[in-house]
């Protein structure tokens, strides 16, 4: 198995919301449940769930963009929140994201030579001499061609595609070591996409980078993934290989995402039909026992009282489900 890159290890992370008759009621919001995971070198680790089941806060916390209530995020075995300012300046320059719409993460004012110097020059990583030819060189790689076409446009200049390009090169200009994308492709046509996840692979392929892919579509997730983590309401519900989990997924709710999944393979049908049932509970309220209990069409009496671990299914395929192995196997 290839060296950790990142880890998560009982990661919690609360909040307040007001709520009531002129806000002045408080409710806290357990956004992610005390959530464990490991990405390892040249591993791509996609993170599925619908909006509120805090994924998004999961990366931002892997980012060090929000604080943990509770757990640790580890870099090289060292907390994020204890790291010497030496450590978070290089923490900062090997882990980079790309966000879901590039033309909110781009400065507008900033030609997309100035938006890819900056960092360079932030994190002193080469002669200014040099920058000009290094940044020709990656817009180059990221599809941006002839490159010396776009490095004095703005990004109001260019599609949305071509956004996302800049978006990558400006990533992946520090040689970063970990690239967290936060649903890099939803913004985009859907001709558009295809492109971008294809330049993605490439990208950790090239420079050997692990990835963090976070998206509630699972036929990109298929693509672009060796592990998925299914997450539903703050916790992880399932985690296995790709190939595994959708195949013989063991929770439930991983069933109804993949019976709602467009395509599950080109050409074959699709043999997971499962429904849930009602609306999604209040984050402030979540049900007791299992989570999904109150959507879930297998819950049972105990379902109500006692929370499912994780169980190993397979190797590296866990469920959180009292019939993990049953519905596995179905
Ligand atoms: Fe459904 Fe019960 Fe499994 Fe939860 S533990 S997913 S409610 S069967």
């Amino acid at each position: 198995m290839a060296n950790e890159t990142i880890s998560v290890e009982g990661a919690t992370v609360n909040f307040t919301v007001r709520q009531g008759l002129f806000n002045r009621g408080k409710r806290e919001v357990h956004a992610v449940d005390n959530v464990s995971l490991v990405l390892h070198e040249n591993e791509t680790v996609a993170l599925v769930g619908e909006s509120g089941s805090g994924k998004t806060t999961l990366g931002l916390s892997i980012l060090g963009l929000r604080e943990l209530s509770g757990g640790h995020v580890l870099w090289r075995s060292e907390s994020i929140a204890t790291l010497s300012p030496q450590q978070r300046r290089a923490f900062r320059r090997d882990v980079q994201v790309v966000f879901q719409d590039p033309y909110a993460s781009l400065n507008p004012k900033q030609t997309i030579s100035e938006a890819l110097r900056r960092p360079l020059k932030l994190h002193k990583a080469m002669p200014r001499s040099e920058m000009d030819a290094y940044i020709e060189q990656l817009l180059d790689k990221v599809g941006l061609r002839p490159a010396g076409l776009y490095m004095h446009r703005f990004p109001h200049e260019l599609s949305g595609g071509q956004r996302q390009r800049v978006a990558i090169a400006r990533a992946l200009v520090l040689k970063p070591r970990v690239l967290v994308a936060d649903e890099p492709v939803s913004a985009l046509d859907v001709s558009i996409r295809t492109q971008i996840l294809n330049l993605l692979k490439e990208m950790k392929a090239e420079l050997n980078l692990s990835m963090l892919f976070l998206s509630h579509d699972l036929g990109v997730v298929r693509f672009i993934a060796d592990r998925v983590a299914v997450m539903y309401l703050g916790k992880i519900v399932e985690i296995g290989p790709v190939e595994t989990l959708f195949s013989e997924p063991g929770h439930p709710y991983s069933r109804v995402l993949l019976s709602s999944a467009p395509s599950v393979k080109p050409g074959e049908a699709n043999r997971f039909s499962m429904e849930v049932m009602g609306e999604p509970p209040k984050p402030t309220s979540p049900p007791s026992g299992c989570r999904f209990r109150t959507r879930c069409p297998l819950a049972f009496d105990k379902c109500t009282t006692v929370e499912p671990p994780l169980v190993n299914l397979k190797p590296g395929h866990f469920a959180a489900c009292h019939l993990a192995a049953e519905v596995a196997s179905a």
